[in-house]
Formats: structure tokens, sequence, C-alpha cells
């Protein structure tokens, strides 16, 4: 249920619904908007009774949520939900951009990638520590050590780190080094990392899992939202289809729904969603086109040398093409870079 507010309601009443809400043994999640602020309300397994909230003063109307997802809907937060970050906001109207390497690799690479990424004016690396590998005998990644390498090259040369969380062991040092936590593919129904990225006070990056629908994408971004994590971005990776040409089907259609259902951004990955170098650019344009808040792109000084999706990850010279490309289109679509 969601309790909305008057538009000239005071602080003292809007405290007034959280204490209310909070006597039914239920949670409260005041919503700021841009003329009102509502008051969501979860924990509730029956029906709550409307009239206990729409006596108290300062209180519009209490209005039920009919979608299973109740925080991450448009229902309860009408207002598209904008990610603040010292490193930009993400959100609609602006574009936001990440790029680096699949996994850290070492201080060179990941620090040439930065600086690159830097000069052009992109202020987010991406960069696991921690590698959810289909193979036991393929490079896992660096652990701590590549978090301490990433916490390195921000202090060098300023840029956002973005970086997978794949257990909840490794939750406070992924919480202590990035600056947005990476859920993977693989782990997007891993309700206990979930419940655990909840409590995290840095944003979550939640990828779509490869054979998920949006409704269950919700559900999970639910699990982060319900745990007082208000900072989810959407991130569409590629399900998959009984298409071979590409390691995965990018779903861009999933956008425009995704934009009804949710007031959460989204950004789209065309490298894990093609799997081929040459069908990134195009991929990564569509995706400004389709309506995204940003892109995520596998790059590296020598991708035939990356140790991790080599066959996806792009040169910085392509890179360049893209981001030439993403700036002459930016105003066509109302957004910034
Ligand atoms: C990655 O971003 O390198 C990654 C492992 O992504 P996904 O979880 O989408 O496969
Ligand atoms: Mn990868």
């Amino acid at each position: 249920m969601l309790v909305v507010m008057r538009p000239n309601a005071t602080p003292t009443e809007i405290n007034r619904v959280v204490e209310a809400i909070k006597a039914q043994g239920l949670t409260p999640h005041p919503l700021p908007g841009a003329t009102r602020t509502a008051v969501g309300m979860t924990g509730n397994t029956l029906a709550v009774d409307k009239g206990l909230f729409e006596v108290l003063p300062g209180v519009e109307e209490a209005i039920r949520v009919t979608k299973p997802f109740k925080l991450a809907s448009r229902e309860m937060k009408t207002d598209d939900t904008v990610v603040r970050t010292k490193f930009g906001d993400i959100g609609p109207g602006t574009f936001t951009i990440v790029a680096g390497p699949c996994s850290v690799e070492n201080l060179d690479v990941t620090l040439r990638t930065a600086e690159y990424l830097m000069s052009r004016g992109v202020r987010w690396l991406r960069a696991g520590a921690f590698k959810p590998r289909t193979s036991p005998y393929s490079f896992q990644g660096m652990g701590v050590d590549g978090l301490k390498i990433l916490a390195q090259v921000r202090e060098k040369t300023g840029i956002g780190i973005v970086t997978e969380l794949m257990d909840t062991e490794h939750a406070a040092a992924v919480e202590e080094y990035s600056d947005v936590i990476q859920i993977g593919t693989r782990n997007m129904q891993n309700f206990s990392l979930l419940k655990r990225v909840g409590q995290c006070r840095k944003p979550v990056l939640l990828k779509r899992g490869m054979s998920a629908t949006l409704e269950e994408w919700l559900m999970s971004a639910e699990y982060i939202l319900a745990g007082g994590n208000y900072d989810v971005i959407l991130c569409e990776r590629g399900v998959r289809t009984f298409s071979d040409h590409s390691r995965n089907t990018l779903d861009l259609s999933v956008i425009p729904p995704a934009k009804v259902l949710t007031h959460l951004p989204i950004v789209v990955d065309p490298s894990h969603g093609t799997g081929k170098r040459a069908y990134v650019p195009a991929m990564a344009l569509a995706g400004m086109a389709a309506g995204a808040d940003g892109v995520m792109i596998e790059i590296h000084p020598d991708p035939d040398k990356a140790l991790s999706d080599s066959a996806q990850t792009i040169s910085f010279t392509t890179m360049d093409g893209i981001l030439d490309k993403l700036k002459a289109m930016a105003p066509v679509f109302g957004r910034t870079l």
C-alpha cells in the first residue's frame, strides 16, 4: 500500500504516517516526489485497512499497489529514480557510460584503461575482481587484491568503480572498495545475496538473469529496495534464445515495457549481450535509441590478450567511435553526456 500525502503536508504529518505504519508491524518507505511525498509500506502478508491511514492529517489517499513488486513499481513512485553519485547522476536526462576490462588483470591494464576513459570524459570504470566463470579451470579473478588495484586506480585518476559481488562472504570488502556493486546474471535470484546488498550503502547494478522475465527481474530489484537500499540500476545483458549467431540475445525490447512498469534506471550491456566485438558498437547505439539510461561496455588496451571475454572486448579506438556517435545522438534523445 502507498499513502499519498497532500502537497502541503508537513514533516510532522509525514512522520505520523511513518509511525502509524510501524505500529502495524510494517516497514515504512518515505518516497519524496517533485510535488508531494508518498509513504510506501512493505511487510504485510494480508490486506491492510486503508482507513487506518486515510484518517491521519495531511493524507490525501491510501492506494493499494496491485503489482507483485511494490517499491520498484511506477504505481508506488511515478517519478523516475535518478541515482546520485559523486561521479555523476544515473537516470533519465543523462546517459551514463561504464567501460573497462571484463576482469581486473593487473595494475597496468586497469590504470591505462581508466586514464583513457577519463581522457574521454567517461567517469566509470568496470572490472571484476571476483569472476563467475563457467569453467572452474578459467581465470577466476584476483579477489581482494583486485579490489585493491581498483581502489588504487580510483585514487590516481578519480574514476568511479563498478565491480561484481558474487557471494555474501565478500560483501563487506566489495562495499568498501566499490562505488557501485554489480550483481551478475547468475546471481539475479540469489536471494540471500540480494538481501545482503539491500543492507549496503552503495548503489547496486542488477543484471538481468539470462532467462529471467521482466517481472522476475523487478522482483529481484524489490528484494534490494525492501532492504532499504533504494539506489538500484537495472542492466539488460542479453537472454538465452535459440539464436546462435550471438552469445546471447540483447533484449532491447525489454526497455520500453520496463520503463512503464518501473521508475528505476536501466543500462544496456552490448558486450555480454552479443558476445562478439564486431556487434558491440551497433547495439550500444541502439541502447540509447531504445531508451536506456546508459551502457556498460568491455574494453581493453589489447583486446586479444584479455584474460576473460576477449571475443566481445573492444579496443580504445572502437570505443572512441562509439563515444563520438553517442555524443552526436544524445541531443536527439534528450540526453546529456
Ligand atoms: C561481467 O560483467 O563481466 C559479467 C560476468 O556479466 P554477466 O553477469 O552479465 O555475465
Ligand atoms: Mn565479462
